[in-house]
């Protein structure tokens, strides 16, 4: 018999999972550890994974040049596809108006929002650890990504001996860590089921997705569509001279999981085994490129951020000028760049937006029911828009990616 290819083995614990939460929801304990077995062994794996892979590949880049070159790229890449999804969003929240007549009764109470916030300024200080073993406890991303630019950048500028050594040390490290990460890979079509199972049977009532809400739900997600499948196979098309339906086809296991774990640091591991093994993107490009993509560029949630700001102010009946809609655009880019890569980061980043431009906070409790779910979608997205940078920043640096042996490679290594 052939085997089933991944991709729809993930797909079909993604179905199972869902019927199993809807109609054997008593049971949801005996296939929830699944998730959790497969969560834990991606958490495991992501800190060592960014820091040994962003090692060796700045030790591989080499020099200051060709480095400042790929952060150029890669910087215009996440902050104009970031626009252009945030401007897609607001393009729709104006021509739905999904807010307008909503039942502010529905407002939710919301704690913990004091979890926000720093200001832009002190968020790119921090960047800065001031100790990298708190930071990598505590999983700073942006710190730990930091820390390891500055040491594989130095790697090439000592003396040859020592350079050779770590060189070779970090690609080692790098080599094994990925071994351990093809394991966890393997779990994901058990772990999707255990985690929608999960996600399904705590899901709430179906009132909560009727009138209004329904009608916001469906103006995030139309958004969504068409950045992904319009705006981001147009620049893939234009820019990266790319076929978008391959690249798709060969995303689908990351995308599947960035769906159904709503986290883009946990999908990490399997985003940058995709990249490496199914689309041939190189190690160099791909440790630069993914683990940044997935800590700030997040356009689904940057036009999330939008859509969800627009909407409350509808809800309240507020009109907002142009002046303060660009405003909302400008903080919704800011809000999606500083949101972390884990479920429901970007719900609390939305107060950013609401303080600016003098709405009230207790908006955010209008669109809490439903946050859960629009996190799976946005979340996708953004998974989706890194692998589309870095197959371009690829392509844009030389490499050439669908080659018919590498194809061969993969099936070697996802057996
Ligand atoms: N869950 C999203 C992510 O990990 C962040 C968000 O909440 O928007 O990419």
């Amino acid at each position: 018999m052939k085997k089933i290819a991944f991709h729809w083995q993930v797909l079909i614990g993604l179905i199972i999972g869902v019927l199993f939460g809807l109609f054997l929801k008593d049971y949801v304990s005996y296939v929830s550890w699944m998730g959790i077995v497969f969560l834990r062994g991606l958490r495991m794996v992501i800190i060592p994974l960014i820091l040994t892979s962003i090692i060796s590949g700045i030790a591989n880049i080499g020099n200051a040049e060709n480095l400042g070159r790929l952060g150029l790229k890669t910087m215009v890449y996440y902050i104009s596809t970031s626009l252009l999804a945030i401007i897609t969003g607001l393009f729709f929240v104006n021509l739905i108006k999904p807010g307008v007549g909503a039942d502010l009764g529905l407002v939710k109470q919301v704690t913990e929002l004091s979890a926000v916030q720093d200001s832009f300024s002190e968020t790119l200080l921090k960047i800065i650890p001031t100790n990298i073993f708190e930071a990598l406890t505590s999983g700073e991303m942006l710190s730990i990504i930091f820390f390891a630019i500055v040491f594989g950048f130095f790697i090439t500028k000592v003396d040859k001996k020592p350079s050779d050594f770590l060189t070779d040390m970090f690609n080692s490290l790098f080599e094994v860590i990925m071994k351990i990460t093809m394991l966890v890979i393997k779990l994901t079509p058990l772990g999707v089921l255990g985690i929608v199972a999960k996600a399904v049977s705590d899901a709430p009532s179906i009132t909560e997705f009727a009138g209004r809400m329904g009608i916001y739900m469906i103006t995030v997600i139309l958004g969504l569509f068409v950045h992904t499948f319009i705006s981001l196979p147009l620049v893939l098309r234009f820019i990266g001279k790319m076929n978008p339906i391959w690249h798709f086809k060969n995303m689908a296991t990351p995308l599947l999981t960035a769906f159904s774990t709503a986290s883009s640091s946990a999908t990490l591991p399997l985003t940058m085994n995709a990249i490496e093994y199914k689309s041939g993107v190189s190690n160099k490009i791909s440790s630069f490129t993914l683990p940044l993509g997935a800590t700030v560029n997040m356009d689904g949630t940057a036009l999330y951020e939008c859509v969800a700001a627009m909407f409350i102010a509808q809800a309240y009946g507020v009109d907002l000028t142009l002046g303060q809609q660009v405003i909302v655009v400008l903080t919704a880019l800011l809000a999606s760049i500083g949101a972390a890569g884990i479920p429901m980061a970007g719900l609390v980043m939305i107060s950013i937006i609401l303080s600016a431009v003098g709405l009230p906070l207790e908006g955010l409790g209008l669109i809490l029911a439903v946050d859960q779910i629009l996190d799976m979608f946005r979340t996708t997205v953004n998974v989706y828009s890194d692998t589309c940078g870095a197959v371009i920043i690829a392509k844009s640096e030389g490499e050439i990616l669908n080659d018919k042996k590498l194809i061969n490679n993969i099936h070697e290594n996802t057996r």
